[in-house]
């Protein structure tokens, strides 16, 4: 067992003030992992008002020198890989192969991204009848985060990173089941030179997101999480009418055309179904094929399926790990029933998996299920777990409409070498990201956000920006006033 685990306010680490913990498990075994400070209403006032007073010093440090403590906690996490990695696969079930590089390397890359945007986030000008104008992009103040449980570490850096650049500090709340490797983000933060103050970090339930959302004194809330929390935090959000960011859930589709590289368009399904076991915002499970090659994507599919090993994800072997908690795994477990149920047909998995010497940990084997129908369950919620459901189509129309009809628009993919038609559809496409011959690859250069119900805002690369900052107008009038009275 670790020792217990503490807040981080104002850069110390401290106990909660009603003294409540809970405890954080290995999703592998299912073993208590330690205990960790649950923050209350107390906790959150001292952390936004820690996150108020260090704001000025903040701002005045300026672009270049707000750019150069990230970079110095970019290089902070590079150096502490290995072990960030483990803590990520530990609390977090996710196979240890995945996480240096999908985890810590995306985080650091992230705040190496905005330490170079900080110094070069300026206004324009322009000479206008009467004079001229020139916009001054200014920090919002004290920017709230609250993240899902997939990716804690990167979800703290993407939006810890472009609010810091901008000149915002940081409240960040990670998820209950996830919040190790936000507190020792924290821990690395203080390491690398960031003021006390401008990262903190309040592990705690849906109750501190809640009153972070409903604070007077916090200026920006950024959500990571489902459709439904993300309406509850808008809803919270509107008694101040605070800036809101959300990033939620999605069904997003896998158009995989007829005259697509079938080792590629497999590789691509692979991807955006079972890396992470799942638990992919983005991921593409509705993976609709072109009828004329249904058989032969469907046999090299299961082909490579059969090769996935599911294992202890401390294991550098394991390619899926294990599901967040015992209650997501029936949750998942659940839709694979109603899937069977409803009679689709179960090609590959759908049972709980045991792993030798796990006993006790959360698996879920890599699922595939034929023969769906646009309206069974599986098809139209969002399952977070290794259930892919495939879908034939014959017609490009046909296809897009069907892609297009559900409530969520957070990505979609498409298989083709049709030039002309990959940019037609990805064109027609209602979805806030589209990947062309690929699947789930997000670079901190792109844009990343989803539409409809998936979310409002963009983070990554230079607009996210805009979503920590508010654009201030000055203008500067030439000659006499007229006023006509
Ligand atoms: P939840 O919506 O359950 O939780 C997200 C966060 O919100 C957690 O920290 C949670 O706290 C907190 N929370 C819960 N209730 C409230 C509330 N009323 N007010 C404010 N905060 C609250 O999502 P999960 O953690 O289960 O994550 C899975 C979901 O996140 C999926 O739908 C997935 O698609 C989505 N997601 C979206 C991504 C994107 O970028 N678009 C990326 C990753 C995931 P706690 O858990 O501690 O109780």
């Amino acid at each position: 067992m670790q020792a217990d685990r503490l807040l981080c306010i104002n850069g110390e680490f401290v106990s909660p003030r009603q003294g409540a913990f809970f405890e954080t498990f290995n999703p592998g075994t299912g073993a208590v992992i330690g205990r960790v400070a649950q923050a209350g209403p107390q906790d959150v006032d001292a952390a936004v008002a820690a996150a108020r007073a260090a704001l000025p010093a903040w701002k005045a440090l300026g672009g270049t020198g707000r750019g150069r403590v990230l970079r110095a906690l970019a290089d902070t996490l590079r150096a502490h890989r290995q072990e960030l990695a483990e803590l990520e696969a530990l609390d977090g079930g996710k196979p240890i192969a995945e996480t240096p590089e999908a985890d810590v390397d995306s985080g650091a890359d992230c705040l190496e991204y905005f330490a170079g945007q900080a110094a070069s986030f300026q206004g324009e000008y322009q000479e206008v009848e009467g004079g001229f104008f020139y916009t001054r992009p200014e920090p919002l103040g004290v920017c709230a985060g609250i993240g899902a449980w997939n990716y804690p570490l990167q979800i703290a850096c993407w939006k810890s990173a472009p609010a810091l650049a901008a000149g915002n500090t940081m409240v960040f709340k990670p998820s209950e089941l996830t919040p190790l490797s936000a507190l020792r983000f924290a821990e690395l933060a203080k390491q690398a030179g960031v003021p006390d103050g401008v990262i903190n970090v309040i592990p705690g339930f849906g109750d501190v997101g809640q009153a972070l959302s409903r604070h007077p004194d916090v200026d920006k809330i950024s959500l990571t999480g489902g459709v439904d929390t993300g309406k509850k935090v808008m809803a919270d959000a509107a008694s101040t009418l605070k800036a809101v960011s959300l990033e939620l859930g999605g069904k997003s589709p896998l158009i995989i055309f007829d005259d697509a590289d079938l080792d590629d368009a497999v590789s691509g399904a692979l991807l955006a179904n079972f890396y992470t076991q799942g638990e992919i915002c983005t991921n593409g499970t509705r993976v609709f094929v072109h009828e004329s090659i249904r058989g032969a994507f469907l046999e090299r599919l299961l082909e490579r399926i059969r090769k996935l090993r599911i294992g202890d994800p401390m294991d550098p072997a394991s390619d899926i790990g294990a599901m967040i908690s015992e209650n997501h795994m029936h949750h998942v477990l659940s839709y694979i029933e109603a899937g069977k149920a409803a009679g689709a047909q179960c090609l590959i998995g759908g049972k709980q998996a045991t792993v030798e010497g796990c006993e006790n940990g959360w698996y879920v084997e890599p699922t595939v299920f034929d023969g769906c129908t646009d309206d069974m369950q599986i098809v139209r919620e969002e399952i977070f777990g290794p259930v892919m459901s495939v879908l034939s189509f014959s017609d490009e129309t046909e296809v897009v409409a069907r892609a297009n009809d559900t409530p969520f628009g957070l990505a979609a993919g498409l298989f083709t070498r049709d030039i002309e038609r990959a940019h037609r559809v990805a064109g027609d496409l209602e979805a806030g990201i589209v990947w062309i011959n690929h699947y789930n690859l997000s670079p901190i250069e792109m844009p990343f956000g989803g539409v409809k119900q998936s979310g409002i805002g963009k983070e990554n690369s230079r607009r996210a920006m805009e979503y920590y900052s508010r654009l201030k107008s000055v203008f500067v009038a030439r000659g006499a006033v007229e006023a006509p009275y």
